[in-house]
């Protein structure tokens, strides 16, 4: 009878335990809800919509566990000329926060219209532009707004997300504080890594090809032998694309031409492909290359410029996979 009874009260702790589980939890969600549903679904977390994934990536990690977030623009989609699709709007209006890039990087017009219209949007190389307007590149007076591939410009869109972060949800201030410190320092040291790791290459092989004008910033940041060569406009001679800042834009048979005159100058051997836009561009160049007896490569690992790429879960894995493709190739 003592057996049954010690049994029973067991039994009793076991529910009590399971059932305080689940209050301190809540009811966990079906398994067959979509992502979009699952961040739809009303909680006490920040519901967060980023325009790229790259964004996406830093504000994950800054928000942790106190924030729903998405990105609208999928993998391998053009974010340059992004409009909007079926269910874009809802989850645009749904979101207390939004974070786009900015600098003319969202210039798809519906996309734009909302994201002027939206009562929280964050445009972090704005933010920038207005703190340190020196370190902004232009190409025929458009910004550049590819400021995500140095990783000493994008460290500074962590403290505009935190302060973001915690005017939608003050109880969380530390805790955003904690994680930015955290987030900004790992992306500081992956920019001190991709600096040693290409000064390793001889000044001669660092001239970068690509599809669109997306690596000008890697390229003053990294590719660059001394200060005066980033800050005096030099940097220029060692990189070189077809395709213009949005791969959006016409081709010329002049571009195409100054590339090839880039290729012959500077004895290119091998040409990089970018994930989210078309390597014809680069096959024309190549053939034009071989017709004149110089033979030319396209890179089978392609550089991540304007997406995160299937192989990187985070903003520093895509950059660390470009600068390894880079090393790989020049130092070989
Ligand atoms: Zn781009």
């Amino acid at each position: 009878m003592r057996y049954i009874i010690l049994s029973f009260s067991a039994l009793l702790l076991l529910l009590s335990l399971i059932l305080f589980l689940q209050g301190r939890q809540g009811h966990p969600l079906p398994n067959h809800l979509s992502k979009i549903e699952k961040w739809i679904t009303p909680n006490n977390r920040v519901k967060v919509v980023s325009t790229t994934a790259i964004i996406d990536s830093i504000v994950e990690q800054i928000g942790g566990e106190r924030i729903d977030h998405i990105s609208l623009i999928e993998e391998s989609m053009d974010p340059h000329s992004y409009e909007l699709v079926k269910g874009d709007s809802e989850k645009l209006s749904f979101a207390q926060i939004i974070f786009c890039n900015g600098l003319n990087l969202e210039h798809g017009a519906s996309l734009r219209y909302q994201l002027q219209h939206h009562p929280n949007t964050f445009a972090l190389g704005d933010i920038i532009q207005k703190k340190i307007p020196e370190k902004i590149l232009f190409n025929q007076n458009q910004p550049d707004p590819h400021i995500w591939l140095d990783a000493s410009l994008w460290a500074e869109v962590v403290d505009p997300i935190v302060q973001a972060l915690i005017m939608a949800d003050p109880e969380g201030k530390s805790y955003y504080e904690t994680q930015g410190e955290k987030v900004k320092n790992s992306i500081v040291n992956l920019d001190k890594t991709i600096r040693d790791q290409l000064k390793m290459i001889p000044s001669e092989k660092k001239h970068l090809v690509t599809s669109h004008s997306a690596f000008n910033y890697f390229t003053r940041r990294y590719l660059t032998e001394t200060l005066d060569e980033a800050i005096n406009d030099q940097w220029q001679s060692r990189c070189s694309s077809p395709e213009g800042l949005a791969p959006d834009g016409q081709l010329s048979c002049f571009d195409i031409q100054c590339v090839v005159n880039y290729i012959f100058q500077y004895k290119v051997k091998t040409i990089f492909p970018e994930s989210n836009v078309s390597q014809d561009s680069l096959r024309k160049i190549q053939s034009i290359c071989l017709e004149k007896g110089f033979l030319i490569e396209i890179s089978k690992n392609m550089l991540h410029s304007d997406t995160l790429g299937s192989f990187s879960q985070t903003y520093q894995e895509m950059l660390a996979n470009n600068a390894n493709i880079l090393y790989q190739t020049w130092i070989s």
